[in-house]
């Protein structure tokens, strides 16, 4: 008989036969994808080519009686099992070697609910679905910078965005899911039904079920007034110095975030600066429109720019304005770390590797978490680190993998040098595979109460393949 070798939660390797697999298989509405189908290789693949992993079996789930199917046939097989929502998590979290890869790319259903300005949103939609539909109401949701991000992924790690300082993160912004729990369950998650579900995946990431639907609440915005500005990196320690008391002071309308980059060399940037290494912040204002340019005079002002590139945009624009930059396909290297301040001395450590971009498509970028975000306590939500007042990211990126030393060897030194200048933890999202002390630090006193939560919901740790929290040492 025909025998499928998989890998178990343990990570011992097991066999399946094949009447088991088909069993599976001839119950899904979706399809099951094996090693040797036309689709394998698509399948499998997720947005940094970095990573190459090889599951057993990929189930792209066309309904939620197929995510229950799957989750019950992981755990009564002892499989490893990873969700896959968007699939661009930066240490690969949506694919597993050896085990079943329960595929939502499927399930990409959005209905917006204008009169009550919510919005319901399937498990393996990505932004831009969200963003599209909510954009025909004159709604946004706050999410992240990328429209190709998947909204499972980048919720349930906690969300930060353009919309950050004035509406909080994105799981601020969540009402309630509809989870597939270890034992095969379908619950509802919420403040009144399952509360402390509701508060674990509200930034302790898919360590709980798969989440099958997200209702979140919507916010009044079409357009927005945004863009970029950039300034010379001789610049950078003044522009710096001005960003960290310039922006907390402002409006919580105003938006920004700081990035060393290299100018793409491609239009609407002007030919001048192509592949030039600046400085720049990139700017998303949603206040009235008739005081938006009191609002940017000081920005204008300032230096001024070599590059002001701030006008008005459909938000849906603006949130889909860097994935032409961000194709899928390239090599990525991540770090990360929350930061209260910007010192001094952390500038000048940050210049030196701002100078040292080592490919065009490497960058570095410090969010700012103040505002509607710290409205909400840090033991509201999962997300421990509502004190931070900045994300700050360093990314290396090139589609070549020969170029692989040079992008991670200057992310890990980046960040070796600003990590004594950080809060100690970082946002999940923007972290690799790390361990479990960065996962520790990162949770802080959050840690034992996810634990209990995941202790209660997941005992056996089935849903492993994530920042995880373990049920026990
Ligand atoms: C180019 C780029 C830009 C980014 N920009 C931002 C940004 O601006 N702001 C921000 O906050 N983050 C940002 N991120 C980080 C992003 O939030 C994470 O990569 C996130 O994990 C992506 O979610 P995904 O669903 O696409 O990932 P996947 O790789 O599919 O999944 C990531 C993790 O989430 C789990 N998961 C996904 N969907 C579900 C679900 N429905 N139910 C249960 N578990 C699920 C998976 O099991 C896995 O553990 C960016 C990432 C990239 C690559």
């Amino acid at each position: 008989m025909l025998e499928t070798v998989v890998k178990t939660l343990s990570g011992a390797e097991k066999r399946l036969d094949e009447t088991t697999i088909q069993q599976l298989a001839a119950s899904l509405r979706g399809e099951l994808i094996q090693p040797g189908d036309a689709d394998y290789d698509t399948a499998r693949t997720v947005y940094n080519a970095m990573i190459e992993r090889h599951p057993a079996l990929i189930a792209r789930c066309a309904t939620v009686d197929d995510v229950i199917a799957c989750v019950n046939f992981a755990r009564r097989n002892d499989l490893l099992v990873s969700v896959r929502g968007g699939g661009h998590n930066a240490g690969g979290l949506g694919v597993c070697d050896g085990g079943l890869v329960i595929d939502l790319s499927k399930m990409r259903g959005v209905q917006v609910d204008a009169a009550n300005r919510t919005v319901r949103v399937d498990g393996g939609c990505v932004w831009n679905d969200v963003d599209r539909a909510a954009h025909e109401y004159g709604l946004a949701v706050p999410s992240g910078i990328i429209s190709t991000t998947g909204v499972g992924g980048l919720t349930l790690g906690g969300g930060i965005g353009h919309l950050a300082r004035k509406y909080g993160l994105t799981i601020d912004n969540l009402l309630a899911v509809d989870i597939v729990l270890a034992d095969g369950s379908l619950v509802t998650a919420s403040a009144t039904e399952h509360p402390d579900l509701f508060w674990a995946v509200r930034g302790g990431g898919g360590n709980f079920g798969v989440v099958c639907s997200f209702l979140f609440r919507a916010h009044p915005i079409s357009n927005v007034i945004a863009g970029p500005t950039f300034w010379p990196l001789e610049q950078a320690r003044d522009v710096l110095k001005w960003y960290r008391e310039f922006l907390p002071a402002a409006p919580e309308d105003l938006n920004g975030f700081f990035a060393f980059l290299t100018v793409p060399p491609a239009p609407p940037f002007p030919e001048h600066l192509h592949l030039q290494k600046m400085c720049g912040v990139i700017w998303c204002y949603t206040g009235p429109e008739e005081q938006a340019d009191e609002v940017f005079r000081p920005i204008r002002e300032f230096g001024p720019p070599a590059l002001y590139g701030v006008h008005a945009v459909p938000f849906p624009a603006l949130q889909s304005v860097f994935d032409p930059i961000y194709p899928a396909g390239l090599q990525w290297y991540w770090r990360a770390d929350f930061v209260k301040e910007l010192s001094d001395a952390a500038i000048e450590r940050n210049l030196e590797f701002g100078a040292e971009l080592p490919t065009w498509q490497s960058t570095m970028h410090i969010y700012p978490i103040d505002g509607a975000v710290h409205r909400v306590g840090p033991e509201e939500t999962a997300f421990s680190y509502r004190d931070a007042n900045w994300a700050q990211v360093m990314v290396g990126v090139d589609p070549d993998p020969a170029n692989n030393e040079r992008t991670i060897s200057w992310t890990r030194r980046y960040w070796d040098a600003l990590h004594p200048y950080s809060a100690g933890g970082a946002y999940v999202n923007f972290m690799m595979e790390e361990g479990q002390d960065r996962i520790r630090a990162t949770y802080r006193d959050n840690y034992p109460r996810l634990r209990e939560v995941k202790r209660r919901y997941d005992p056996n740790n089935l849903f492993r393949v994530n920042q995880n929290i373990r049920p026990t040492d």
